[in-house]
């Protein structure tokens, strides 16, 4: 089928994101924290239509807390698919349909992977036909973890997140993810995590300050050996999210004591993710949890970036 101009509809499927590694430096003046990171895009996804209209509008379903999500220009994908109009001069609007399974504020960056999905289906839809450079550079207008979710993979993130590098990354890593049912907000993660900083005069807020991927991170994720990466895996973020939920520290010993290799807090939290040695453990792990009461879910990385599947 084609995608040029004037289809009925383009279906994009984008991923969500753990960071594996992620180093907070001090804030730049712009409120932007320096990051060094490391994404792996994993088999959870966003599904977003876009059909065509004379005006912009957006539709929501799927996860819990569907609410929280805006429906007005605040929506990451209606504001991506305004931006693209704009830098493309395309004279109508997009009916936007956005299907969610990533947790919504979970620090998996659900809505950014919507706003990388509603980028290539609006190209698609509209017939831009944008280089990937291009989509890179509106993606990072909208947001540091925009650019990730159009790529996908693995990938070293600097600057804000924003500046990719691919990672090589071998066979497959099994992650169990336990969302929670309650959202946190990473404005809030960031501020704690400042004024932890400031009570132990740690980190002068020098945002020179230069940040780098540990070489033993990047050579795990080469060998494939999920043993190796849980010893590497690192979260700059995991001390303010917890200061905010405690509770997610017990969860994290659940899934160790069921046999994850390790866990972390992924992104800016709440959303806890296990890394396990191979498939029937994390089925294991998943069980386990359930018997405690959570809600794990069973997913792989890498996978690849926004792409089109119908
Ligand atoms: P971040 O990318 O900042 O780490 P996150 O992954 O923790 O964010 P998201 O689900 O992407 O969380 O969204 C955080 C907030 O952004 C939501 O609470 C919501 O108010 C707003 N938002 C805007 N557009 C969207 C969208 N399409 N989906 C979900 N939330 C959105």
């Amino acid at each position: 089928m084609s995608h040029a101009a004037f289809a009925d509809s383009v279906h994009v499927r984008a991923p969500g994101k753990i960071n594996v590694f992620l180093g907070v430096g001090g804030r730049h003046d712009d409120g932007y924290h320096a990051l060094a990171t490391v994404f792996q895009a994993v088999s959870l996804y966003e599904d977003v239509i876009a059909r065509p209209a004379d005006d912009f509008s957006v539709t929501v379903s799927g996860v819990e807390d569907i609410e929280s999500v805006p429906l007005d220009d605040r929506n990451l994908a209606m504001r991506a698919a305004k931006l693209l109009a704009v830098a493309v001069d395309h004279p109508g609007g997009v009916a936007l349909e956005i299907r969610k399974s990533v947790p919504v504020a979970g620090g998996m960056g659900g809505g950014s992977a919507d706003a990388a999905a509603a980028l290539v289906a609006c190209d698609a839809l509209w017939g831009t036909g944008l280089s990937q450079a291009r989509l890179h550079d509106l993606a990072a207008r909208l947001g540091a973890d925009v650019p990730f979710a159009l790529h996908g993979g693995t990938a070293v993130g600097t600057g804000r997140g924003d500046q990719l590098n691919p990672a090589l990354a071998r066979g497959r890593f099994d992650w169990i993810l336990v969302p929670s049912e309650q959202g946190l907000s990473t404005p809030v993660v960031y501020e704690r995590l400042d004024l932890l900083r400031e009570d132990e005069g740690a980190l002068a807020d020098d945002p020179q300050q230069s940040l780098d991927v540990p070489i033993p991170v990047l050579q795990a994720l080469r060998s494939g050996d999920p043993a190796q990466l849980a010893d590497t895996l690192f979260n700059d973020l995991q001390a303010a999210a917890l200061y905010e939920r405690p509770d997610l520290a017990e969860t994290i010993s659940l899934g160790v004591a069921a046999g994850a290799l390790q866990g972390i807090v992924s992104g800016s939290g709440p959303t806890i993710a296990l890394l396990c040695p191979d498939p029937e453990t994390a089925q294991d792990v998943q069980s386990s949890l359930r018997e405690n009461g959570l809600d794990p879910l069973h997913v792989h990385g890498p996978v690849p970036g926004a792409r089109i599947i119908g």
